[in-house]
């Protein structure tokens, strides 16, 4: 029986995932210059914590959550984001009782049984960041331009910022009210998901990608028509502090992304390069959440990176950078292997990498192992080297060429060249 990998997930080796390295490496020094602390949560939870969080409503939770019961009965669910479950470990591990401001971010799997295509998949990995206890339009400012940073400190260009308000529990039911006396004479038009939407969410509708749904919505009232004094003056906060950062941003009054805990704050990262999934990057503000899941009452805000996408988008000269120098070692011999063994354990100790093959023979297959691992130098040892006490250092990049080194000197040698 030959075993293949299930549909829409994936195997992440090398070389692509020095890319994957890189980019976590990155990540974790952006958001852990910026004080966020690493949290890592169980990939399975309670069912109930993303229907009660992400919504009943919403295409992750009707469609996309991969839930089974366990052998006791309970219902659980692979994690199809990264939020609930920050909150239900924040207010289990984390909130004092009037709640305790915290900064923490993940990096890992998130689980949605979607149709796999290009940048959509079934298993996703996801950066994530979320501030507990700030409702501060600043601190949404700053966790937007955290997430800008990361994308300009990998080199990635082309990258828009969409903005939106939308609103709290005091202004939106209005908001919805008009939204649904506009839309209810257009029902028909509107596509089967947002026929049954129209009733239950009739915000989602204004985010749905197909034309007739974008249609009937054209000149549908938006949120601005409705936000209330406190909304308004957060929404200007936060596009002040983006202005402080240098963070450019458009407003869209008709994002209001796919889950339902968002108030106030909305935002997303679009890339025309993703192709139909254009979203690289998304969140907003959930300053109810945290009450709603039974904890204090702490605002909160956060945002999601999709890895994939991210890395599909880096300059193709990422995966040169950064890596270190590497030798290969090639012992012609078992009495040149056994003088070696100890000097490549030196070798790593000051910080090169370094490899080997014990099973190869001859120097030929040896020299082209270590062309294919992308090697620097190759060290050779035979007999002839082990009876002059000096080993042979070949150069594969570069000026090439061949250096005698005795085989006491190697480390010195290559210190400094690391
Ligand atoms: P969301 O959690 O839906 O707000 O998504 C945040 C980010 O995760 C998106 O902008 C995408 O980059 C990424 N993402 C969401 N769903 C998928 C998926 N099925 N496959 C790959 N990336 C995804």
């Amino acid at each position: 029986m030959k075993f293949s990998s299930i549909k829409g997930m994936h195997d992440i080796g090398p070389p692509e995932v020095a890319l994957w390295q890189r980019v976590e490496r990155i990540a974790r020094e952006v958001l852990e210059g910026a004080g966020f602390s690493e949290l890592r949560t169980p990939v399975l939870e309670e069912e109930a914590l993303f229907t009660q969080s992400v919504g009943n409503t919403t295409e992750i939770v009707e469609k996309e959550m991969y839930s089974f019961p366990d052998r006791k009965g309970k219902l659980l669910a692979l994690r199809p984001e990264g939020t609930a479950s920050a909150v239900r470990a924040y207010i289990e591990h984390y909130a004092a009782p009037g709640g305790a401001y915290q900064r923490f971010y993940y990096i890992g799997p998130m689980f949605r049984s979607e149709r796999p295509q290009k940048g959509r998949y079934r298993q996703f990995f996801q950066i994530g960041a979320e501030v507990f206890a700030s409702s501060h339009p600043f601190t949404d400012a700053e966790i937007i331009h955290l997430a800008h940073e990361i994308f300009q400190r990998l080199g990635i260009q082309g990258v828009i910022l969409q903005l939106n308000s939308l609103g709290c529990k005091k202004c939106r039911p209005a908001y919805r009210e008009a939204l649904l006396q506009f839309l209810r004479p257009l029902a028909s038009k509107l596509c089967e998901d947002c026929q049954r939407r129209l009733e239950r969410n009739p915000l989602r509708i204004l985010d749905c990608k197909k034309e007739g749904c974008i249609a009937a919505t054209t000149g549908a009232p938006t949120v601005f028509d409705h936000l209330c004094e406190e909304c308004w003056a957060h929404f200007e906060g936060v596009q002040q502090g983006l202005k402080r950062l240098k963070t450019p941003y458009e407003i869209n009054p008709r994002m209001v992304r796919g889950l339902d805990y968002y108030e106030r704050t909305a935002f997303e990262f679009l890339s025309g390069e993703l192709g139909a999934q254009n979203s690289l990057a998304g969140g907003g503000r959930y300053d109810d959440l945290v009450k709603d899941l039974g904890g204090p009452p702490v605002p909160a805000v956060g945002f999601a990176i999709g890895m994939e996408r991210l890395i599909s988008l880096l300059p193709s000269q990422a995966s040169q950078e950064g890596a270190g120098k590497k030798v290969y070692v090639a012992c012609l011999g078992e009495a040149a292997q056994r003088e070696l063994l100890p000097i490549l354990s030196d070798l790593r100790r000051a910080g090169l990498t370094v490899m080997t093959d014990f099973d190869q023979g001859s120097l030929k297959s040896l020299l082209r192992q270590a062309d294919r691992l992308g090697t620097d130098w190759v060290i050779i040892v035979g007999e002839d080297e082990l009876k002059s006490g000096q080993a042979q250092v070949k150069a594969m990049k570069g000026e090439k060429g061949q250096t005698p080194v005795p085989l006491s000197g190697l480390l010195a040698y290559f210190q400094g060249k690391k």
